[in-house]
């Protein structure tokens, strides 16, 4: 564990070595292409919105932004829809008026059709847990990108297991269970964040360990925080639309030894 600090302390490190962190390396450089693409499951047809459980509080279920504000205060300037909610490019990102630590989050999306541009260009969105651990949301039907940017990706860390897409226009869904990074008192990392996440139903990211928030072309060291921090969609200049956002906050566990 002393060693796993080090290397999460040591920003330097990180670009440097491959990382270990328990079982699980990150070998590949950044966005590399070289990345092998997972492989395509087709997932079940769309279906219903799901309907969150009793103690599940309702971020999204249709009318109204409310739960949300804009990522740089002030209201949330998107497009509420009959179905949804929309980004509206130039808005800026929104979240959560509402923080949260370990938490599972349902969440409901689907990119602009017809489809229009590729790669990262092509309904580009994303899910950022405690505003900072990004959940690649983007069109990955038919849409080649790096591996660890296409749609269920840890961005720039971990590809999905499987590509679970839908086409664009369709209505998919992520469950994500979230465990925050712990921190000591001195502010360095006791225990990474933890993603697992039901791309469409399937299985995508099977308990992955975050190396640190997620960055562009670059792997960012932790930097210690609050203990529950708003949820967050970007704002990547394309239309995704959104429904049926819920979260139940879940009990925190100690730390793994
Ligand atoms: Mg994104």
């Amino acid at each position: 564990m002393k060693a796993l600090r080090h290397l999460i302390a040591g920003g330097s490190l990180l670009i440097a070595l491959p990382l270990r962190l328990g079982a699980q390396v990150t070998e590949w450089p950044v966005h590399s292409m070289e990345r092998p693409v997972p492989r395509l499951v087709k997932p079940a047809p769309p279906a219903a919105p799901v309907a969150p459980p009793s103690d599940a509080m309702v971020l999204f279920a249709g009318g109204t932004l409310a739960a949300w504000e804009g990522a740089r205060g002030g209201a949330a300037a998107w497009r509420v829809t009959e179905q949804g909610f929309e980004v509206v490019p130039g808005a800026g990102a929104i979240r959560t008026r509402a923080a949260f630590g370990d938490a599972q989050f349902h969440i409901e999306w689907r990119s602009p059709v017809p489809p229009a541009g590729e790669g990262q260009d092509r309904g580009n969105s994303g899910v950022f847990l405690m505003e900072r651990y990004e959940i690649q949301v983007l069109d990955s039907y038919q849409n080649r990108t790096y591996a660890d940017g296409q749609a269920a990706a840890v961005y720039g860390q971990h590809p999905p297991l499987v590509n679970a897409s839908r086409p664009p226009g369709q209505w998919q869904t992520y469950d994500i269970v979230f465990r925050r990074p712990r921190f000591d008192s001195a502010g360095s990392v006791v225990s990474p964040a933890r993603i697992t996440l039901l791309h469409n139903g399937v299985l995508v990211q099977d308990g992955v360990l975050l190396t640190g928030p997620v960055g562009h072309r670059e792997r960012r060291p932790y930097e210690a925080h609050a203990d529950r921090l708003p949820l967050a969609l970007q704002d990547h200049g394309q239309r995704v639309q959104f429904r049926n956002v819920w979260v139940r906050s879940l009990e925190e566990v100690p730390a793994a030894p």
